[in-house]
């Protein structure tokens, strides 16, 4: 009998660590010695096993809905680009890829874009899930830099979640959090979150918070730390810039805009200010906002005003969406980022990279974000667009507009391990990608931790590794620069690479594995970044300052809550966002009957009162309208929404389909500063069907 193998879950940013099943049908277990999961696993990633059938595959290329060969196919993509870029220049073609996607296949796509087509046109569905964290942490810390672990929520003495549904959303990571609780009874764990969730159940404090509240609250609690002496004066004056004016806004904030009682205020700064071990955790309730930046600034700036960040049990924490929460970030996936952290405004930083890749060009300007791109789709700037392992035309706000965006661009391509999708539907030529279970490389999740996705079924019918495709690509398009033997090559390129932003004084320093061989990288065991070529690998960040900023201090920053409008057609708030069972557009979870049968079918949560109001009764079909379309699904009736607020999950599609289909009613608006679309934040109007 040969040896499992370890690899890693496909679903989110925890990173859990897996041990294939070793016959096909069979179970999953969670690998004891990952030290993501410790032998845990959710629902999802228990269930892997039942969602391993090619039932529902792409398994051939396929140009205009008719089979074709891999030479033709690849032929016809590589010259429809080519000739856009020839006729048209590098920013007519652009690439929207995938937090699916393993660290070496981003790590080529944002070669072959920026360093040889020389245009940042390539943005992610990160982008709908961490931007916004991103930015928050780029302005404070000077780089894109999570300062602690996971450790630290389990030696917390406070624990805060902010806009996170942890027990829902990164479920192994809340059974950690549940175990240190029940270990530690004085444990205080304060759940800040407009929704009652099953997160809630753990919380000794539920803050029914206002929505976009968040900045009111922490900008109370800055003024609040300050009235009560706590600040840390010795860790600002040596490390922090910018004190004065955050605070100053912060006092000229009104606590009345978090919507939250005298008492309830007094409460969340007793416990915050009370105890020095702090985590503030923040996640989609956060960031899906058009105020997401300041958001998470407003909380990093009481991090910094305390000295509470990079100790044990101390720090601002984000958690994210995707397998590779933060891989993509790391080589550079968003359109205004350049590979190792560096900036692509930074005229040096372009040039190293550029000379590093020994590359023809650079890309000399950041890129069309997410929103942005499916609008030049739609306005005809992009003459050659590229998808790889996602579905923007259900996963993007004003999905309708972002599907007929795709059918109106003069040759479109799709890579999926999946026939049948929105995006698909759209597009001129599909070509079959490896899956989970099939593909080989790395990820990184939320706590920076690096760890292989290990083969254990063979590529079915004709698929082909991402990075593979991209590489044949670049090839057929002349360049020099893509003759990777496998993706361990890949990963020592990227490795060595970092030796750049280590030289820049950035965060990201990966040399230590710059030298893997194949064996090595096969058996690579994970590991936190940084990892340095010599000392001991991971770690915290900035308990003893050291930001990234020019002058090595952090900033706070002045940060003015929204204001809160209203509007008397679209009366309503709506949420969207994940339930327990399901993972993005159903694709895989979608394949078990077990998993489905937690929540079957599509519902709107709306507060009784109002479902009186509005004649509607518990399991009525309702439509649930925004200025940009509806979705028609069934009333769940449920005092865990406020009254005003309409909660969607986000994942399914057909039901969505007449008259609209999924994110029909979100509009397009995003965060100013990150481009993250506030899909936490549409108006909208009920109505029994
Ligand atoms: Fe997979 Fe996330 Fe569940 Fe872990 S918590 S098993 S990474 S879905």
């Amino acid at each position: 009998m040969t040896a499992p193998t370890c690899t890693t879950c496909p679903y989110c940013g925890v990173g859990c660590g897996v041990i294939a099943p070793q016959a096909a049908g069979g179970a999953v277990a969670g690998d004891p010695a990952h030290p993501a999961n410790f032998g845990r696993l959710c629902s999802k990633g228990s269930a892997l096993g039942e969602t391993l059938d090619l039932e529902g595959r792409l398994l051939a290329p396929q140009i205009a809905g008719r089979d074709a060969s891999w030479e033709e196919a690849l032929d016809l993509v590589a010259g429809k680009f080519a000739q856009a870029v020839a006729d048209h220049g590098p920013d007519s073609v652009a690439l929207y890829v995938s937090g699916q996607l393993l660290t070496e296949d981003y790590y080529v796509a944002n070669k072959l874009m920026k360093g040889y087509i020389g245009s940042a046109n390539i943005d992610t569905n990160s982008r709908l899930c961490m931007a916004s964290s991103v930015a928050g942490h780029k302005r404070a810390f000077g780089t894109d830099t999570v300062p602690g672990t996971y450790e630290d929520l389990e030696e917390a003495d406070v624990l805060v979640l902010v806009g996170s549904n942890l027990a829902w959303c990164h479920p192994v990571l809340f059974q950690r959090v549940a175990a240190a609780k029940a270990a530690r009874p004085q444990m205080k764990v304060i759940n800040v979150d407009p929704r009652r969730t099953a997160t809630s159940d753990l919380a000794d404090l539920h803050l029914a918070i206002r929505p976009d509240g968040d900045a009111a609250l922490f900008n109370g609690l800055l003024a609040e730390i300050a009235d009560r002496g706590a600040v840390n004066a010795a860790y600002v004056s040596a490390h922090v810039n910018g004190f004065d004016t955050a605070l100053a806004a912060a006092r000229a904030s009104d606590p009345r805009d978090t919507g939250l009682t005298a008492d309830e205020l007094a409460a969340f700064h007793d416990l915050w200010i009370g105890s020095e071990k702090v985590v503030t955790v923040y996640s989609q309730g956060v960031n899906q906002s058009a105020c997401g930046t300041d958001k998470v600034n407003a909380i990093l700036n009481c991090h910094l005003a305390t000295g509470r960040i990079g100790r044990p049990g101390m720090g601002p924490f984000s958690v994210t969406g995707q397998p590779n929460a933060m891989g993509g970030r790391e080589v550079g996936g968003l359109a205004n980022m350049l590979a190792n952290h560096l900036d692509i405004e930074n005229e040096a930083h372009r040039a190293a990279l550029q000379g590093f890749w020994n590359s023809p060009t650079m890309a000399a300007k950041p890129g069309l974000k997410a929103v942005d791109l499916f609008r030049a789709c739609a306005d005809g700037r992009i003459k050659a667009l590229w998808v790889i392992s996602t579905n923007p035309a259900v996963s993007l706000p004003e999905a309708e507009a972002v599907a007929e965006a795709i059918r109106s661009v003069p040759f479109t391509v799709a890579s999926d391990i999946t026939a049948a999708t929105d995006t698909n539907a759209c597009c001129d030529v599909l070509l079959p990608a490896t899956g989970w279970g099939e593909k080989s490389g790395t990820v990184t999740n939320s706590e920076r931790r690096i760890s292989r996705q290990r083969p254990f079924l063979p590529a079915p019918g004709a698929a082909r590794p991402d990075w593979a495709i991209l590489c044949d690509v670049a090839g057929r398009m002349g360049f020099e620069g893509f003759d990777y033997a496998d993706e361990s090559e890949i990963f020592a390129e990227y490795a060595a690479s970092t030796a750049l932003a280590r030289d820049f004084g950035k965060d990201l320093d990966l040399t230590g594995l710059a030298g893997l061989s194949k064996a090595e990288y096969d058996a690579l065991a994970p590991v936190q970044w940084p990892v340095p070529e010599t000392g001991a690998p991971g770690g915290r960040f900035f308990a003893q300052g050291g930001f990234f900023h020019p002058d090595g201090k952090a900033r706070m920053l002045p940060i003015t809550p929204p204001a809160h409008g209203e509007d008397t057609h679209y009366p309503f708030r709506l949420n969207t966002g994940r339930i327990r069972d399901q993972w993005h557009t159903m694709t895989r979870t979608g394949k078990t009957a077990r998993l489905s049968s937690h929540l079957a079918e599509p519902f709107a949560e709306i507060h009784p009162e109002d479902a009186i109001a509005h004649g509607i009764h518990d399991a009525d079909l309702v439509d649930v309208t925004s200025p940009t379309g509806t979705a028609r699904v069934r009333a769940l009736l449920t005092t865990r929404v406020q009254r005003g607020a309409i909660f969607l999950p986000m994942h399914w599609t057909a039901s969505f389909s007449a008259p609209g289909k999924a994110n029909p009613a979100v509009a397009g608006v995003t965060d100013p500063v990150s481009g993250q679309p506030a899909l936490k934040g549409s108006r909208a109007r009920i109505s029994r069907f």
